[in-house]
C-alpha cells in the first residue's frame, strides 16, 4: 500500500483466516465489501493498476482444488465476461482448477456451444448455435465459487490489494474526506471511496441511505444438479412452463444444473419429495427431453425478485453488481451485468487516480452510474417482459408469442443478433471487457 499512515495490513491469501490487523490511520483509496464474484472481481482490476485497496468479504472462502464435489450454484457466463475474467488473469484457474499438492488439474467449465427454448403450452421452439453467428462457443457454465475462488487466488498476489476474508462488515463511520467500516473482529478501515458489493440485500446500501425500487416474483428458483440418460449435448436446455421457466445448464462432467423458477407452494413441495419423486416430477416438467433423470445431487431454493437502486452512487460510495440490481435468472445475465458494472467503474477510478483526483467526488461517479444505469435497466425490463409473456396462460398471448418464436427461429439475422447481444456484444463496452 503507498498511501498508510502507518505499516500496511497484510494481504492475506484467501485460505488464511483473517489480514494481520489494519494499522491505525490506515487510509484505502477504496474499500470493496463483498468478494463475491463482481467485488473480487473489481478489487483485482483497481489492485492491478497500484490503487491501494481492501476487500473485505465475510463468508470464508477456502481456495478450490481439483477433485472436490461440484456446487449446483452456477452462472452462465458471456464472452464479454470471459473476457474480463481473463484480463483480470483469473481465467487460467477457472478453466483448469489447480491440482491439490501440485497434483493434476481439473478442467471445470463447460463452453456451450447450443441454446434451445421451447413453450410448453404450444409448438414455439428457437434454437440458438455458436456456429451460426461465427463464435466458438455461445457461452461457459461454471460454478460461481469456482470463479469466486480464482479471483481471490488472483487477488492474494497482488500487492496493493490487502484481502480479508471470513469477516463481515459491521458498521459504517462518516468522515470527511474518507469514509470508514468497522469489521466484526473489532478493526476499524477507512477509504476514500466505499464500494457496495456485498449483494441484493446490501448493507451498505441500507447504511448510505438509497432505496430500491422493485417487486418480488413470487417465486422461487430450486437448483440442484442432475444426471439424464441422454448427454447434453454441450447445449442449454429452456423449457417455459405455465409456472415458470425450466433450464437444465450442461457441466463440465457430463451432469446438468438445473434452474427451475416455480411458485414458493410449488417450490415447498419440490424440496420435499424424496429423490426418486424429484425425479419423476423433473423429468415430467423438463419433458423428458434429455431421456429419464437417473440421479440428483442436493436441493436448494432462491427467491427470486427484481431490484433496482434509486442511485449507483452518492459521495464516497458507488454501488456494482447485485447490490445495484437484480434481474431474473432466466437468461443468465446478473453476474455478466454485474462484471461490466465492476468493468466501468475500475475504469473510471483508475483514470481520476491516474490524473491525481478525488476518486470519491460525485461528478465522477456519476460518469459510472451514466454508463451502467441505461444498460442494466433495459436488460432488467427485458427479462420481466420476457417472465411476464411467457407466464402468461391467455390464449391470444400463447399464440403470438409460439408464433414470436417459431418466426424469429426462422429469421436467421434477428437471431442472431440476440444471440451476439446475450454474448454480451452490440453495446459500449468499458475498457477492460474490450477485445484486443
Ligand atoms: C438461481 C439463480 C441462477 C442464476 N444464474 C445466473 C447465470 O446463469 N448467469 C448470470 O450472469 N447470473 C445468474 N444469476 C445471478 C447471479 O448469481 C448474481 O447476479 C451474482 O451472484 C451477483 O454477484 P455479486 O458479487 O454482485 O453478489 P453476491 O454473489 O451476492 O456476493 C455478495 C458478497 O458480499 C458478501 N457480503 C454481504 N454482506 C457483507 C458484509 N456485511 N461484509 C462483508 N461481506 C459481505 C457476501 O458474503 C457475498 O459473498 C443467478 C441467480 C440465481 C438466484
Amino acid at each position: 500500500m503507498g498511501n498508510t499512515a502507518a505499516s500496511p495490513v497484510s494481504t492475506a491469501s484467501p485460505a488464511s483466516t483473517a489480514a494481520a490487523a489494519a494499522a491505525p490511520g490506515t487510509v484505502y483509496d477504496v474499500i470493496v465489501v463483498g468478494g463475491g464474484m463482481v467485488g473480487s472481481a473489481l478489487a483485482c482490476a483497481l489492485g492491478e493498476h497500484g490503487l491501494d485497496v481492501a476487500l473485505i468479504e465475510a463468508e470464508p472462502v477456502p481456495p478450490l482444488m481439483a477433485g472436490e464435489p461440484a456446487a449446483a450454484r452456477v452462472s452462465a457466463i458471456s464472452a464479454v465476461s470471459q473476457r474480463i475474467l481473463a484480463r483480470l488473469g483469473a481465467w487460467p484457474a477457472i478453466e483448469q482448477l489447480p491440482g491439490a499438492g501440485g497434483g493434476a488439474p481439473e478442467p471445470r467449465v463447460c463452453a456451450y456451444t447450443d441454446m434451445e427454448v421451447w413453450d410448453a403450452s404450444g409448438p414455439g421452439l428457437i434454437h440458438f448455435d455458436a456456429a451460426g453467428i461465427g463464435e466458438p462457443a455461445l457461452g461457459w457454465i461454471i460454478e460461481n465459487r469456482v470463479i469466486q475462488s480464482a479471483l481471490l487466488a488472483r487477488a492474494a498476489t497482488i500487492d496493493a490489494l490487502d484481502v480479508y476474508p471470513g469477516v463481515a462488515v459491521t458498521g459504517f463511520e462518516e468522515g470527511r474526506n474518507a469514509l470508514g467500516v468497522r469489521l466484526a473482529d473489532g478493526r476499524r478501515l477507512s477509504a476514500r471511496l466505499l464500494v457496495g458489493a456485498d449483494g441484493a440485500q446490501s448493507p451498505l446500501r441500507a447504511w448510505a441511505g438509497i432505496d430500491t425500487m422493485g417487486w418480488g416474483y413470487e417465486q422461487q428458483a430450486v437448483v440442484c444438479r442432475v444426471r439424464c440418460e441422454q448427454p447434453h449435448h454441450d447445449t442449454c436446455w429452456q423449457r417455459f412452463l405455465p409456472g415458470g421457466p425450466l433450464a437444465f445448464l450442461p457441466m463440465y462432467d457430463g451432469s446438468c444444473s438445473i434452474v427451475w423458477s416455480c411458485s414458493r407452494a410449488q417450490a415447498r413441495q419440490v424440496l420435499a419429495l424424496d429423490d426418486a419423486g424429484f425425479a419423476h416430477a423433473l423429468g415430467e416438467a423438463f419433458s423428458h427431453r434429455l431421456g429419464p433423470v437417473l440421479w440428483s445431487g442436493p436441493r436448494a431454493a432462491f427467491p427470486l425478485r427484481l431490484q433496482h437502486a434509486q442511485h449507483y452512487v452518492q459521495p464516497r460510495v458507488a454501488l456494482v453488481g447485485d447490490a445495484a440490481h437484480v434481474v431474473h435468472p432466466l437468461a443468465g445475465q446478473g453476474v455478466n451485468l454485474g462484471l461490466l458494472d465492476a468493468a466501468a467503474l475500475a475504469e473510471l477510478l483508475i483514470e481520476r487516480h491516474g490524473a491525481g483526483q478525488d476518486i470519491g467526488a460525485i461528478a465522477g461517479l456519476r460518469r459510472y452510474e451514466r454508463a451502467r444505469k441505461g444498460d442494466n435497466l433495459l436488460m432488467q425490463a427485458a427479462m420481466d417482459g420476457f417472465k411476464r409473456l411467457f407466464g402468461s396462460p391467455l390464449a391470444p398471448v400463447v399464440f403470438a408469442r409460439n408464433a414470436g418464436l417459431l418466426a424469429t427461429n426462422a429469421l436467421g439475422p434477428l437471431k442472431h443478433l440476440f444471440a451476439r447481444r446475450a454474448l454480451g456484444f452490440g453495446r459500449e463496452l468499458p475498457a477492460l471487457a474490450r477485445p484486443g
